[in-house]
């Protein structure tokens, strides 16, 4: 199925952890939870027993803004949270505090965009909101959630800070999605609030329709990863239904990642069926214009002014610096690479990004891993290029390192341990040679009458030295030889 329909459409609702907090949103307790003992991480306030007051965690106020300005939002410079109601496991309290943009209520900050490109064509998604909220408890169960025999709760992920990214529903397919969310997660990568690599620090809600028809919610999908397919999925169920002259429900579906299908769960529930009303236990949070002032010049490089800057100072295309600026890690080992080594000019800035972006990238996607996974050092690049440029070893030879660099070995030590080296000293390719003529006299008779017969007499020797023979050397000293025979 194209995936570049005209009568799709889509809006996401993108749930961020902000990961780099050290502390809950509305109390003090540890944040980190992952790898803790279950429900180690608790107070009355993130437990939810009655009495216990909130109290706002100023950083993640200061988040909020930087992803706000960063994502060219309107802050609000007033806004309220209010109790959202919903009786559910993970949320011990009965409600969960988030903010709501009606009822005199405002979204953390208004509108926004994230300007993305689908084969070459530039696209702007426009954002309805983004606000605060806090996450509700994890729930763990025996294999999958159909068939377990129990559930767990583990309350310390219970009150950590969410910040939700909600577009105006104008993403016109699977496609135009994904890149929206490669370039948000590289735009909250750069503003240093969370590491979305983390498993659960991003979690997507998908409102999905056909053009005409009604929507459905696609819940749950845990990952960014899976939202393109979990999109496709669901508009092919759509079509299907269509097809069949039914008419679609407006309901809630959840994404199943083992199945990869999706299930209906309930009805839409409709916003009143939450009861939202103010937070009576938290004051109004005022956001000065000196606040945003701070935090705005305070606010690091974004990946598109990066993107720029590298096509300029290093004389990249636009295609390698705006991919280079994706992660925000190997755009900096990039740069402190290429800086290493005063010698290196505009040819060894594009060795450097080809380098990086097809054969390490390559290595790191089939092994599912970002830089800091590995112990690749810029260093290690840098010599490679300089190796291959004094011919001591071939592009080929170099290509084969990289498992080994990924490990932290120097390149020094790689052709030592590999005795890779290419074997260039002409004394000792000319005796493999003549081994080679002495053993095969009957190649050697061939080549007076066919002289293509040669490559068979250069691939022994090539066989004996395990490739590390010059090709070229070898060649002009064959010749030589089977001249003089
Ligand atoms: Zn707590």
């Amino acid at each position: 199925m194209s995936s570049n329909c005209q009568d799709v459409i889509i809006g996401l609702e993108v749930h961020i952890q902000l990961t780099n907090l050290k502390t809950k949103l509305f109390c003090s307790c540890n944040a980190d939870y992952r790898g803790a003992n279950p429900n180690t991480f608790n107070c009355p306030i993130c437990l939810g027993l009655p009495g216990s007051l909130p109290t706002i965690n100023k950083r993640a106020i200061e988040f909020a803004t930087r992803l706000a300005l960063a994502l060219d939002c309107k802050i609000n410079n007033l806004t309220y949270f209010f109790r959202k109601n919903y009786f559910y496991v993970d949320l011990p309290k009965g409600f969960q505090i988030s903010q709501y943009n009606k009822a005199g209520g405002k979204a953390f900050a208004d509108g926004g965009k994230i300007t993305i490109k689908l084969n070459g064509i530039k696209k702007d998604i426009i954002l309805n909101r983004i606000h605060l909220e806090e996450d509700p408890a994890r729930l763990v169960h025996k294999g999958s959630i159909a068939t377990s025999p129990y559930t767990l709760v583990d309350y310390n992920r219970s009150g950590v800070c969410l910040i939700e990214i909600v577009t105006e529903p104008v993403i016109a397919s699977p496609g135009e999605a994904r890149e929206y969310l490669k370039q948000l997660k590289s735009i909250v990568q750069y503003t240093g609030i969370s590491d979305l690599d983390l498993t659960g620090a991003a979690r997507v809600d998908a409102n999905i329709s056909i053009k005409g028809h009604k929507r459905s919610e696609v819940k749950n999908i845990n990952s960014f990863k899976e939202v393109e397919r979990a999109l496709k999925w669901e508009i092919q169920r759509q079509r299907h239904l269509l097809k069949r002259g039914k008419e679609l429900p407006q309901e809630t579906r959840h994404w199943d990642d083992k199945r990869r299908i999706t299930i209906s769960l309930r009805s839409k529930e409709f916003e009143e069926d939450y009861r939202y009303f103010p937070e009576q236990d938290l004051v109004p949070i005022v956001i000065t214009e000196d606040f945003i002032q701070k935090v705005n010049d305070e606010l690091p490089e974004m990946p598109s002014e990066r993107s720029v800057r590298l096509s300029r100072d290093y004389n990249l295309s636009e295609f390698d610096s705006e991919n280079l600026v994706l992660d925000k890690d190997i755009a900096d080992f990039y740069e402190e690479g290429v800086n290493l080594d005063p010698s290196f000019g505009l040819k060894e800035f594009k060795q450097f990004c080809n380098w990086l972006m097809n054969d390490v990238s390559r290595k790191l996607n089939e092994e599912n891993k970002v830089l800091k996974d590995t112990k690749l050092h810029p260093k290690q690049l840098v010599d490679l290029i300089h190796y291959i440029k004094e011919g001591k070893i071939t592009t080929k030879i170099g290509k084969s390192f990289i498992d080994e660099m990924m490990e932290g070995t120097s390149i020094s030590n790689i052709i030592d341990s590999k005795g890779k080296k290419r074997i260039s000293n002409e004394e000792i390719i000319e005796k493999y040679c003549v081994e080679a003529i002495n053993e095969n006299p009957k190649i050697v008779e061939d080549f007076y009458t066919n002289p293509k017969a040669i490559e068979a007499l250069i691939g022994k020797v090539m066989g004996k030295t395990r490739g590390q023979a010059d090709p070229g050397i070898t060649r002009e000293i064959m010749n030589k030889l089977l001249e003089e025979e």
